[in-house]
C-alpha cells in the first residue's frame, strides 16, 4: 500500500518523476492539471470552466476540483494506492483529502517535496513552452503561476512536516538521478515497491 503525493513549484519536475514514480510502484498517477487539461482539450464543460482559470495561472476552484478528485480516487485501480501530482494545493484541498482518507479507513504515507530555484523553474517552463506548447507557459503566465504556488500551496508544506511525512528532495539533476534520490529517501521509510 502505497498512497504518496509530490508537491513543488510548477516546472519542479513533479511531472516527470510522477510517471516514473508510478511505474515502479504499480500504482495510478493521478494529475489534477493534466485531467484538466484532457477536458480542456476535449471541450468538455470541466474544460470550459477549468481554462478560464488555467490561461490566467489561477487555481480551479477547489470545490471543482477536490469533487474530480473524490471521483477519482474512488475508482478501482486507484484502491492500492496512488502518487497525487499536483493536488492537494490549498489548505482547502488538503482537509478533503484527509476527509477522503479516514472515510476509507487509510493515510498518506509520505509528501515528496521537490525543490528547484527559481531561474532554473523559469528556464524550464520556457523551455516546455517551446517543446509542448502548453498555453499556461508564457512568462506572464508562468509568473503568476509561481506566485499563486508560494501563496496559496507552498504554506501546506507546514501541515504536512508537522505530521512528519514530508521528504524533501532536490529536484536538480538528471532525471533518473532524481528519480533515484526519491526512491532512496522513500526506502528509507520503509516505503518501497513491491519486487
Ligand atoms: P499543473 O499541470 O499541475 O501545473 O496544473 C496546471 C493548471 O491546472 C494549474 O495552473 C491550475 O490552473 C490547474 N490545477 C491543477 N491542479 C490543481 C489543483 N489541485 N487545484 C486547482 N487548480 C489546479
Amino acid at each position: 500500500m502505497s498512497r504518496f503525493l509530490l508537491i513543488g513549484a510548477p516546472g519542479a519536475g513533479k511531472g516527470t518523476q510522477a510517471e516514473r514514480l508510478a511505474q515502479a510502484f504499480s500504482i495510478p498517477a493521478i494529475s489534477t492539471g493534466d485531467i484538466f487539461r484532457y477536458n480542456v482539450k476535449n471541450e468538455t464543460e470541466l474544460g470550459k470552466l477549468a481554462k478560464s482559470f488555467m490561461d490566467r495561472g489561477e487555481y480551479v476552484p477547489d470545490s471543482v476540483t477536490n469533487d474530480l478528485v473524490r471521483d477519482r480516487l474512488s475508482q478501482e485501480d486507484a484502491q492500492p494506492g496512488f502518487l497525487l501530482d499536483g493536488y492537494p494545493r490549498t489548505a482547502d484541498q488538503v482537509k478533503e483529502l484527509d476527509d477522503i482518507l479516514a472515510a476509507a479507513g487509510s493515510k498518506l504515507d509520505a509528501v515528496v517535496l521537490l525543490t528547484a530555484d527559481t531561474d532554473e523553474v523559469v528556464r524550464r517552463l520556457l523551455n516546455r513552452a517551446q517543446e509542448q506548447g502548453r498555453a499556461d507557459d508564457t512568462e506572464e503566465v508562468i509568473r503568476r503561476r509561481l506566485e499563486v504556488y508560494e501563496e496559496q500551496t507552498a504554506p501546506l508544506i507546514d501541515i504536512y512536516a508537522a505530521r512528519d511525512i514530508v521528504i524533501t528532495i532536490d529536484g536538480l539533476g538528471e532525471v533518473a538521478e532524481v528519480t533515484g534520490r526519491i526512491l532512496d529517501a522513500l526506502a528509507a521509510r520503509g516505503i518501497k515497491p513491491l519486487s
